[in-house]
């Protein structure tokens, strides 16, 4: 169903009024974890200032250490909406538990199902089972035919409103934190008709490499890219190392419009 042999034209995917896959490339940023109300309305703010709606914010958070901060779960689901009700923006937070679809997409716009849990089939299930976008990150070890198989679980399900997303995956290369396969994205873009977003944030795990990445992202002709912001990444609960502060962020999209690459 995913495959582009079978379906030559290209899938575009309606979040709350702005498309993904319709030609034009956007954005999608927000903080790794919602932490309270006021750090997410002050990165939401400072978004909508620039043009963005699609405001990202991990709820439950899918930390590799059960130490570490696990997210506010639904209070995070909450604060989100809330935001986003206040400044007319559309939600995308990641969902790890299948019996947490039904209560989320009260407060969500769009589930985004993690690359820790890219082969979670009953989850791929759930998501493809109710009438909500779905944004499927590739798993840290994933082929590329493993991705794609992973979407069909989904849209077998019923649930054509798919994107998928490069978020970089593991090698022997230690200087980033994955390796971030830029070849996925054209491939995935012939081999499916699904919109494809390069996640900067994850695949480099490094602050200096986001604006080079992510212009490589729209020069290669991804649908979108995906970033972190934070209010004050030093005391940010989970990837303080690579998420951009405001100023950081509102540099990141000088550079990129000047590059001529973003247009929004
Ligand atoms: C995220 O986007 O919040 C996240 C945890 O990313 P990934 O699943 O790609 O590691
Ligand atoms: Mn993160």
């Amino acid at each position: 169903l995913v495959s582009r042999k079978k379906h030559p034209e290209n899938t575009v995917v309606d979040l709350k009024g702005v498309m993904m896959g319709d030609g034009q490339q956007r954005l999608v940023m927000g903080p790794c974890a919602v932490e309270s109300y006021e750090q997410v309305l002050t990165v939401a703010k400072a978004l909508k200032e620039r043009g963005i709606k699609l405001l990202r914010g991990g709820a439950f958070k899918p930390r590799t250490s059960p130490y570490d901060f696990q997210g506010l779960g639904l209070e995070g689901l909450k604060i989100l909406k809330q935001v986003a009700d206040e400044l007319d923006m559309v939600v995308i937070s990641e969902i790890v538990n299948p019996s947490d679809i039904e209560t989320a997409i009260e407060y969500l716009d769009v589930i985004q199902i993690g690359a820790r849990n890219m082969q979670n089939f009953e989850l791929l299930k759930a998501a493809g089972a109710v009438d909500k976008p779905v944004l499927l990150k590739r798993g840290l070890s994933a082929t590329i035919q493993e991705f794609i198989h992973a979407a069909e679980y989904i849209v077998a399900k019923g649930n054509s409103n798919l994107m998928l997303c490069e978020r970089g995956i593991r090698t022997y290369e230690t200087a980033t934190r994955n390796t971030l396969d830029i070849s996925a994205v054209p491939i995935l873009k012939q081999e499916t008709h699904l919109p494809v977003l390069v996640d900067v944030t994850h695949s480099t795990g490094r602050r200096d490499l986001l604006l080079p990445t992510a212009k490589a992202a729209l020069a290669i002709g991804a649908d979108a890219i995906m970033a972190e912001v934070h209010p004050d990444p030093a005391v940010a609960l989970s990837d303080s190392a690579q998420q951009m502060d405001i100023p950081q962020f509102n540099k990141f999209i000088d550079d990129l419009q000047a590059s001529g690459l973003y247009k929004g």
